[in-house]
């Protein structure tokens, strides 16, 4: 399965907009036979310009991305947390994905009703970061009260875990999110185990102007947000990304120079994705294609060979690795080879971002 990013903001930001804009260019669902693809579900390629690269120099017939899914996750208004709108059902959503990437309106529009009558991306984030808070509450709480039932009888570990939850109760209940928390190694792993909104990565997707997309304030506000949390920031107008997503690469082009954007900003978001979820890409290569793959950073390379074929995996001898820059420089496979360049390595080597990787199985 890939890594999924919700797309989670209050109603009326552009969410489904900048959802239909990244699913324009959407991998067809027969690609991805894993997958079930319903219509708040799209599964977007990750451009990577190295992937080309590779091909023309391998000389692969075809070139597969690696890609991100995208969730459109509607629903979430103030009081969500205690069943307003589409209640809980939606906060069950958020559960099942990777990454948050919250979409935040920065832009001005009388025709498109906004919750609140001003414009205030951070008020707006914190409305819905609360309720992100409120549903974690709801889980630790019921939690502390089995464990307090279990610890009169129970065992030291009970204890302890009831003393973590407890701490992370009090803080939850003084609206810190557990990102927030200075918790350690063994507290943080036992929480992970909870799958709480609010331990989960973000990025922020500030939703603009199409008259104003370079000097926006609202935009500002929201990426000085983003930096003190440490986490990505994408300024991005919905509206003319799901208009250029709509035509074909060369007509692309000439509306990107014509608005003065450098790059589909799309682009950029996914790349935020990946960043967050601390990814990495390996790739694969031979004749018939030239293939990007998706891990965790620290991955050892047999659980990698396990993501092009299963048989890679638990047959794994030893991995031939070749650095993407090495493979530019040297112009070709053998000449990778003469130089002594090309690695070889057992199956505990940690996969690096850019290695092209020739799996040996039995
Ligand atoms: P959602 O409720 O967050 O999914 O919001 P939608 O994507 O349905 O967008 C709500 C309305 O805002 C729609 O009428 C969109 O066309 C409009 N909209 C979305 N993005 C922009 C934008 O960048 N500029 C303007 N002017 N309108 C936008």
């Amino acid at each position: 399965m890939g890594f999924k990013c919700g797309l989670v903001g209050l109603p009326n930001v552009g969410k489904s907009t900048i959802f239909n804009a990244l699913t324009a260019q959407q991998i067809t669902a027969s690609n991805y036979p894993f997958c079930t693809i319903d219509p708040n579900v799209g599964v977007v390629p990750l451009h990577d310009e190295r992937l080309e690269k590779i091909r023309e120099i391998i000389g692969s017939e075809k070139a597969v991305p690696t890609t991100l899914e995208f969730i459109d996750i509607a629903g979430l208004v103030k009081g969500a947390s205690q069943g307003e709108g589409l209640g809980n059902q939606f906060l069950n959503h958020i559960q099942a994905v990777d990454a948050i990437a919250h979409v935040v309106r920065c832009f001005e529009d009388e025709n498109v009703a906004h919750t609140s009558e001003t414009l205030n991306p951070v008020r707006d984030l914190e409305v819905v970061i609360t309720e992100l808070i409120l549903k974690d509450l709801e889980i630790v709480e019921r939690s502390v009260g089995k464990l307090q039932q279990a610890v009169k009888s129970g065992d030291a570990k009970t204890k302890e875990k009831l003393q973590i939850l407890t701490k992370i109760n009090d803080q939850l209940s003084r609206g810190v999110p557990l990102k927030k928390m200075a918790l350690n190694d063994k507290e943080l792993d036992f929480i992970r185990e909870f799958n709480l909104l609010t331990l989960k990565p973000a990025i922020y997707i500030a939703n603009v102007d199409e008259g104003n997309m370079k000097n926006n304030d609202h935009a500002q506000q929201l990426k000085s947000f983003a930096e003190k949390e440490n986490e990505p920031f994408v300024a991005i107008c919905g509206k003319i990304q799901e208009e250029i997503s709509q035509l074909d690469a060369e007509s692309q082009e000439i509306f990107l120079q014509e608005w003065g954007i450098d790059e589909l900003s799309l682009n950029a978001v996914v790349r935020a994705g990946y960043e967050v979820l601390q990814l990495n890409t390996f790739f694969t290569a031979n004749e018939n294609e030239a293939h990007a793959w998706t891990v965790p950073r620290s991955t050892p390379v047999h659980v990698a060979a396990g993501k092009v074929h299963t048989d890679f995996e638990k047959g794994f001898i030893k991995a031939e690795v070749i650095k993407y820059d090495d493979l530019v420089r040297m112009g070709s496979e053998k000449e990778v080879r003469n130089h002594g360049l090309m690695e070889v390595h057992g199956k505990d080597y940690l996969v690096q971002d850019g290695d092209i990787i020739f799996f040996h199985a039995h």
